[in-house]
């Protein structure tokens, strides 16, 4: 009996492993001892050393996750030539794990065949059931498990280029029984919901109409229902084609024979713009034989390739936009001729193409641009992995049109997640609610002043793209901003700290853009340095220098009218003075104040009447007044916390600012 450990690298993932599934039921079938880990094994098995290690690898650019697991497989493995690693990666960039891990053995493709793993009595691992146990091994859960996960055809012949396909499954097999699999995970692990086919292309299968008649006959015919183990009650159950169905196969006969099935949803490929009248009979072919959850991948980013015997060129931005668009409204289009008995859904799923050798995920194509990328990412967060289906989200989000798409897609990042509408919240309190309201005024300003920007440049926006293209906003890229609106679009992509930090290199114009132009931006900054207990003064030296004392009027002024008494910012700016060599006014004592206030040793008026005196710089009454509370503050205090075991730890703590202030008050009196 040997001890066999599987690793799948710790990325996030779907679905579950099926080649480490099978590779256990192997073993188990050898009477080994099988275990199975995410990324790692939990402590208590740390110091296990194990016979064989099994990792298997998926997408390209989790290289360094996977490289990560390889080198945990080679610290645990009795013998560094006993770690086995296969699966998409593997079989894809096998010269890159050779020169890395000059040890492993690789098990390229699929392990249909005799002797993969290099062990008597192996047949076709690929052929075992899967064993569902080992999800039990590890506490990630993977989205979708209540299904039975499985091949009824391999491989696809379609070559298309930039598809892993041709190499991962090279020859077509157009008929794969799923009976005989399907009753023993019945039997080993009981019955399970959905049928995921994971077939990369079944519609070219010349057994198609078998293949349909076996799903029917194991109970996923349309309309068929399972018993929900818990209550008993029929639940829906669903075929999900999950690598998507080939638009250009698809005829009147199988659409006909998949309207038969449970299947939702119906995934078509909308690849291309080019393909756009084969994908829009593809969806008419299924709504008209009852399907009606239909999605699509749409994919971006992508290079001129060939496939499906034809050429196609790299995408554009705009291709994106508008397939969408097509998707919602040939949609429209579809309800209207076939939506009497049930609305047709159509999710749209746009997915970032990356090369097959890309070890990372920073491929940029021909038409697009790093900053363009990771506003697509960013606009499509609020979806969470669900897809693009309504009209009302898609042109709030993506844009009405490809103009304001691309509008969109040079947004600054932040401001892209400020959209949207105002939102009533259910128990929401007056004040929070109006609170709300004037920040996203506020945020609603900052978005219409950079769209007022972008939109007098006119066609020359693409001065601007040039510039932002590399999503590069640091002080050296800004220096290639050669004139005025292009300097004053990118402030908009920095941070409110980046701005603090780098206002003398942004310079004197620009900061009368932001305190004049565009008020709202610098009472942003003021409040922003203001709302925090821990605003460092370094932050304000560049605004210190250039302003003096207006600076520090400014944030008194901003203070009086929103105080957060938390704030450390006085303190800092005594710092920040200092470090200048250049105190214009001792705003510690404002900081005093503020405890004073915490202490309720003087009520808001007084408090902002002592800010009041901080705006005349008169530093010296500022401190009469407090160092005339100091008696009463004690008192307060004393009054306050006589039951608290606190209370003393806290008078100190005063006494010592008194203290401090008697220092300070007695030095200016002699
Ligand atoms: S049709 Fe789909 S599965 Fe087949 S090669 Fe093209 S992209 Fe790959």
């Amino acid at each position: 009996m040997a001890d066999i450990l599987l690793i799948e690298p710790n990325y996030a993932n779907k679905y579950p492993p099926l080649g480490l599934m099978k590779i256990s039921t192997f073993h188990k079938k050898l009477g080994d001892y099988v275990v199975f880990a995410k990324g790692k094994l939990p402590d208590e098995l740390a110091k296990k050393r194990w016979d064989r290690v099994y990792v298997t690898t998926l997408f390209t650019f989790e290289w360094e996750e996977t490289k990560k697991s390889i080198e945990y497989a080679l610290t645990v493995a009795k013998d560094q030539h006993m770690v086995f690693v296969g699966g998409i990666m593997a079989t894809l960039m096998p010269e890159l794990f050779h020169k890395t891990f000059p040890t492993i053995k690789l098990v390229k493709g699929l392990l249909n065949r005799k002797g993969t793993l290099g062990l008597p009595g192996e047949e076709c691992v690929d052929c075992l059931t899967p064993d569902y146990d080992i999800l039990d091994d590890i506490e990630y859960k993977y989205p979708v498990t209540d299904a039975y996960f499985l091949y009824t055809t391999r491989g696809c012949g379609m070559k298309c280029q930039f598809c892993a396909v041709q190499t991962l499954e090279p020859e077509y097999v157009p008929y794969i029984s799923i009976r005989e699999q399907i009753a023993e995970i019945d039997r080993r692990f009981g019955p399970k919901r959905n049928l995921l086919l994971m077939d990369n292309n079944v519609l070219r299968s010349n057994k198609f109409d078998l293949i349909v008649d076996e799903l029917i006959e194991l109970g996923f015919g349309k309309g068929c229902t399972y018993p929900s183990p818990r209550t008993g009650k029929p639940l829906q159950r669903y075929v999900d084609f999950n690598q998507g169905l080939d638009a250009k196969l698809l005829n009147e006969h199988k659409a006909k024979r998949l309207g038969e099935l449970a299947i939702n949803p119906a995934r078509i490929a909308f690849d291309h713009i080019e393909d756009e009248e084969q994908y829009k009979r593809a969806l008419e072919l299924c709504a008209k034989n009852g399907i009606k959850h239909l999605s699509n991948y749409i994919l971006y980013n992508g290079e001129d390739f060939t496939g499906k015997g034809q050429h196609y060129r790299a995408d554009t931005p705009q291709d994106l936009f508008n397939r969408m668009k097509i998707s919602m409204d040939f949609c429209d289009e579809l309800n209207a001729k076939y939506g009497h008995d049930g609305k047709v859904h159509i999710f749209s799923f746009p997915m970032k193409y990356i090369p097959l050798n890309a070890t990372d995920r920073s491929f940029v194509g021909t038409h697009w641009n790093k900053k363009y990328l990771r506003a697509v990412q960013r606009m499509l967060i609020p979806t969470q992995g669900k897809g693009v289906s309504t009209r009302s989200f898609f042109e709030a989000d993506f844009g009405a049109t490809a103009e304001e798409f691309l509008e969109n897609l040079a947004m600054p990042e932040d401001l892209l997640g400020l959209r949207g509408h105002f939102v009533e919240r259910k128990g929401e309190s007056i004040e929070d609610r109006k609170k709300r309201y004037a920040q996203w005024e506020i945020n609603h300003r900052r978005i219409e002043e950079w769209t007022r920007l972008y939109r007098s440049l006119g066609d020359n926006y693409t001065s601007y793209v040039d510039l932002i293209k590399e999503n590069d906003f640091s002080m050296e890229n800004y220096a290639h901003a050669t004139t005025p609106t292009l300097r004053k679009m990118f402030i908009h992509n920095l941070s409110y700290l980046s701005i603090l930090r780098n206002i003398k290199v942004l310079g004197v114009d620009m900061l009368n853009y932001i305190k004049f132009e565009f008020s709202t931006l610098y009472k942003e900054l003021l409040k922003y340095v203001i709302n925090s207990k821990y605003t460092q003064y370094s932050c304000l030296l560049g605004m210190l220098e250039l302003q003096g004392t207006v600076f520090i009027t400014d944030i008194i002024r901003a203070f009086i009218d929103e105080p957060y008494l938390h704030t450390n910012v006085f303190d800092a700016l005594y710092k920040a003075q200092k470090s200048l060599k250049r105190i214009v006014l001792d705003t510690r004592s404002l900081h005093i104040a503020l405890r004073y206030r915490l202490a309720n040793a003087i009520s808001d008026t007084e408090l902002k009447n002592i800010m009041r005196l901080g705006l005349e710089c008169d530093e010296k009454k500022i401190e009469q007044r407090l160092y005339q509370k100091s008696k009463q503050l004690r008192e307060v205090l004393r009054s306050q916390n006589k039951d608290e075991i606190a209370s003393e730890i806290m008078l100190d703590k005063i006494e010592e600012i008194i203290a401090l202030l008697q220092k300070v008050y007695r030095k200016e009196v002699k």
